[in-house]
């Protein structure tokens, strides 16, 4: 593991605190690395409605793309459980999307579980799959 590994799980281990999960009691963090170098951090935000809730790894890119990275080199997501917890399917298509090579898992034991994209997600659908 790299030493930007160690700042990215060590981000979405800080962010997780800022989790807003009142329902599910479930805090997630997360930290994606763009090309510029910088960090961005995002946790889950529940909703009473459920269904627009936002979980933690889609507001890290959301956030990272808001400011302007195109290009995410690597994510990191931290949870408690007694292994690392994998993304949902919906952000699965989101990493997928920005084509994010590097993903790590982590929980709060310090279990780390690194990914390839098409290990998360193998055949996704793609820009690629609009082309007529
Ligand atoms: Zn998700």
């Amino acid at each position: 593991m790299t030493e930007t590994d160690k700042r990215l799980l060590a981000e979405a281990k800080r962010v997780r605190e800022f989790a807003y999960c009142p329902y599910s009691k479930f805090a997630v963090g997360a930290a994606v690395l763009g090309s510029s170098g910088t960090i961005y951090g995002g946790c889950n935000v529940e909703n009473a409605s459920y269904s627009v809730t936002n979980c933690a790894e889609r507001t890290a890119i959301f956030h990272a793309i808001s400011a302007g990275e195109n290009d995410i080199l690597a994510i990191a997501v931290v949870a408690e459980g007694v292994k690392p917890v994998p993304p949902c399917g919906a952000c699965r298509q989101v990493i997928a999307e920005f084509r994010i090579p590097h993903i790590l898992l982590a929980n709060l034991a310090d279990q780390v579980r690194e990914m390839t994209l098409s290990e998360l997600l193998p055949d996704a659908f793609s820009d690629e799959d609009l082309e007529l």
